[in-house]
């Protein structure tokens, strides 16, 4: 598996463990590719978290060594949870954050999706 600096994939990462039930989460969406549930620590009115069910450490993991159905099956429910949480009529933000630099909490690749309220631009200055 391709884990691009990373570490390898740990089974015992906090998200590995809601999506074998092991931890509780306020779950939104599931289907054969993805979980999404509430952020633990919303920043925006919507925030929720969409993670893959495959083991993949990273955006770039996932973009490199999963299927092509489970890409197109992931980012399909992306767009639907925005969807139902009505913004794309007011817009929302899809934001990955990988490695070090973007400060990578969780070692297993997810979306966050904001909304809910105007979200400023972009990323905070340096
Ligand atoms: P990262 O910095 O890795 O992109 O973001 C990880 C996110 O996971 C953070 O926004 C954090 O609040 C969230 N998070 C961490 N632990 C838990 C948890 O146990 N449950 C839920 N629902 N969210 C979590």
């Amino acid at each position: 598996m391709s884990t691009n600096g990373l570490p390898p994939y740990d089974p015992q990462n906090i998200f590995a463990r809601i999506l074998r039930g092991e931890i509780p989460c306020k779950r939104v969406h599931e289907d054969a590719f993805a979980l999404a549930f509430h952020d633990i620590n919303p920043l925006a009115p919507v925030h929720v978290l969409v993670i893959p069910k495959g083991e993949y450490v990273s955006a770039a993991d996932f973009h490199a060594t999963a299927s092509d159905a489970a890409i197109a099956g992931f980012w399909r429910a992306v767009a639907k949870v925005a969807s139902e949480f009505g913004l794309d009529a007011t817009g929302h933000r899809l934001l990955s954050n990988m490695g070090n630099d973007a400060g990578q909490e969780v070692p297993h690749f997810h979306v966050h999706i904001f909304g809910g309220r105007r979200l400023g631009r972009m990323v905070p200055p340096g």
